[in-house]
């Protein structure tokens, strides 16, 4: 983990490993002081805030979750000073993801089931004790804007994208833009809830935005290449896995046969389970939020990692 400063009074705090959470958050040290993000485990999140408190003249006012993805938000507790801002269906979709059941499952007996085992293993490193769930309480639908010593600072809900609840907080004076999951840099994407063309839109939103510097929801800081070549890789798997579901292949057999180009040295190569699996939800016509299989997904995505880049089973 390590803490950048992207502009005066502008930070990021990147988690610099590969991996399932390792999410980033930003901080704006004016007006009281704007969290963008918690971590996934409340021992993360302390290591977040003593970064932080090395550069904060006090513990922040604020904090935004930019969508209601565990990774982004179960540290939300250990900022009892702060409001909580979010976008609505942010507050409403938090308790879909369970602490106490995810700590459970790292000590499980998941032999025979590869969804649940390749699951576990991601969640080697992350200790979900004592979280308890947090959600934003100051919420909004299309817009916030607040003022931070007179400099706005935009939320703006671009989802249905990576999960029904997306949130960018655009910084213009420093020409910052703090993504969230809408963009993962070198790091293979999961969508939730949402849709290619959402996602999409949302990408072009922040390249209208033309910021200097991106932080990501994971992966290293990036400019405006970062949302432009995520966009690239949506295009072209939507695209490819059109042309295999036309075929009448199945998510598996596709995912199997996608040339993944120069997306294949991005992390979590295998990820292109999940990114199949919900080009083909959408060709089928399944509405956004139809519920996810994720065991399934999981077990997709491990199986497919084995025969592609593990070497075969
Ligand atoms: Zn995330």
């Amino acid at each position: 983990m390590k803490l950048e400063e992207i502009a005066p009074h502008v930070f990021a705090c990147l988690q610099q490993k590969p991996g399932l959470g390792f999410s980033n958050s930003g901080l704006i040290d004016r007006g009281g002081g704007l969290v963008v993000d918690t971590f996934w485990d409340l021992p993360h999140t302390r290591e977040m805030i003593d970064h932080y408190s090395n550069v904060w003249a006090t513990p922040p006012r604020r904090v935004v979750n930019t969508h209601y993805n565990g990774d982004h938000c179960w540290g939300n507790q250990l900022f009892p000073q702060a409001d909580l801002i979010g976008h609505r269906r942010c507050a409403e979709s938090f308790f879909k993801e369970n602490p106490a059941l995810l700590q459970s499952l790292k000590g499980m007996d998941v032999s025979g089931q590869p969804g649940l085992a390749g699951l576990k293993r991601g969640l080697e490193p992350w200790d979900f004790s004592g979280v308890e769930l947090t959600p934003p309480s100051v919420l909004f639908d299309d817009r916030l804007e607040i003022q931070l010593n007179g400099s706005p600072v935009e939320m703006v809900y671009v989802g249905p994208a990576h999960t029904d609840s997306d949130v960018v907080v655009h910084f213009p004076e420093k020409r910052v833009v703090f993504a969230g999951d809408v963009v993962f840099r070198l790091c293979s994407p999961i969508g939730w809830e949402g849709t290619y063309a959402r996602w999409i839109a949302a990408l072009d939103y922040i390249i209208s935005l033309n910021p200097d510097v991106v932080v990501p929801g994971h992966g290293p800081l990036c400019g405006i290449e970062g949302p432009r070549e995520m966009k690239a890789y949506l295009e072209y798997v939507r695209e490819e896995s059109k042309s295999f579901f036309d075929a009448g292949l199945s998510v598996a057999e596709a995912a199997r046969r996608i040339d993944l180009g120069p997306y294949e040295v991005w992390d979590g190569p295998e990820r292109l389970f999940f990114n199949v699996e919900r080009a083909y939800r959408e060709l089928r016509g399944d509405p956004p939020d139809a519920p996810i299989d994720a065991n399934f997904l999981f077990a997709g995505a491990t199986q497919l990692y084995l025969e592609r880049w593990a070497g075969g089973t």
